[in-house]
């Protein structure tokens, strides 16, 4: 993802593939039981289906699963029900994740996992919801007006929704932002290009302390939220309880790409604030990262809940 990031030209496009990987693939990959899921894994590991992921309503945002989406049974069928918004790949997807409640009275337990079929018979796609950046992945709502979804499309047990969404969202969390440190490398190449070769009052800007600490504080946010994804990476990989180290590297790597994004355009003046240079665009596409896959705000949130677990 790293190396995507520092190589695609556009972070929509890296962003709506991670979408699919991170927030669909992989939690179907590592959830499917059954023929019809297994076959679906493979569709979307092979990139032959597109996927998508559905959790966020209007009411349940950070709030994730206030959700009011419901599903009944029904003959061998679910019965889905929902309103969801901000759904990135909505319009391009060939199945949809979809969280609902199946057990309204069981909290976190009564919330289980439908891959839905968008193609099917009562889901609607809502008009593109253009947005500040990130602009060439595609972001809609969806609509499920009595959606008949056979049971065998349930990914997971019936209630086990809750603990596949927080799965993906430690992958995406991890996986994606891996992709803002790419970018952010080469950002940080073409700053210190443009502070060598960008001469006012006889010498190049970068030889005034301003900018070049202004290059140092870029460098110094990037290596060290680099560390926190890839301490959070490998403790992934060590079958290890990540959420505290994971929650660290969300908040290092999209606040470093903000902070960061603002400093290339300040380095790089005027040049920087224009549309048609690559240097705003950076910042519009890093804003968002503080947004999705859980606010920063929501990031503090469960280090803080995980400190005070460890000080028991
Ligand atoms: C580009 C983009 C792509 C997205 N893609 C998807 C997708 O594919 N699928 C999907 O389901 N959703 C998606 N989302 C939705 C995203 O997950 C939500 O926007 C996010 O969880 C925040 O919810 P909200 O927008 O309702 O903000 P709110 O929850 O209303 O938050 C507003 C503000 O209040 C703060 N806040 C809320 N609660 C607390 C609290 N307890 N303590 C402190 N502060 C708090 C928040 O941190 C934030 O600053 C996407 C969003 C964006 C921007």
């Amino acid at each position: 993802m790293e190396a995507l990031g520092y190589g695609a030209a556009d972070m929509g496009s890296v962003f709506g593939l991670a979408a699919h990987t991170f927030a669909c693939a992989v939690p179907t990959q590592l959830f499917c039981d059954n023929d019809v899921t297994r076959s679906i894994a493979e569709r979307l590991r092979r990139g032959e289906a597109i996927g998508a992921n559905a959790i966020t309503e209007a009411g349940a945002g950070s709030d994730a699963f206030a959700l009011e989406a419901t599903g009944r049974r029904e003959d061998g069928h679910y019965v889905l029900s929902a309103v969801k918004t901000y759904v990135t790949n909505a319009a391009a997807c060939d199945e949809l994740l979809v969280y609902v409640k199946t057990d309204p009275d069981a909290g976190y337990l009564g919330i289980s996992a439908f891959l839905v079929d968008r193609h099917a018979p009562g889901v609607k796609v809502g008009p593109p919801i253009q947005k500040m950046g990130l602009e060439s992945a595609s972001l809609a709502s969806v609509i499920l007006e009595d959606c008949r979804v056979p049971v065998e499309r349930r990914l997971g047990p019936e209630g086990g929704g809750a603990r596949i969404f927080t799965t993906s969202m430690q992958w995406e969390r991890a996986c994606l932002f891996g992709a803002y440190l790419g970018q952010m490398d080469l950002q940080l190449q073409e700053c210190v290009e443009h502070a060598r070769e960008r001469k006012q009052f006889g010498r190049a800007i970068g030889t005034n302390q301003a900018i070049a600490h202004r290059l140092a504080n870029m460098k110094l946010r990037l290596e060290a939220a680099r560390l926190l994804l890839y301490r959070a990476s490998w403790l992934i990989d060590q079958g290890e309880d990540a959420t505290l180290s994971i929650s660290l590297a969300k908040i290092a790597v999209s606040e470093a790409a903000v902070e960061s994004g603002l400093d290339a355009i300040q380095i790089f003046g005027g040049l920087g604030y224009v549309r048609d240079g690559a240097v705003e665009k950076r910042l519009r596409d890093a804003v968002a990262a503080r947004i999705f896959s859980g606010t920063s705000e929501i990031q503090r949130d469960i280090v803080a809940s995980r400190l005070s677990r460890l000080a028991r």
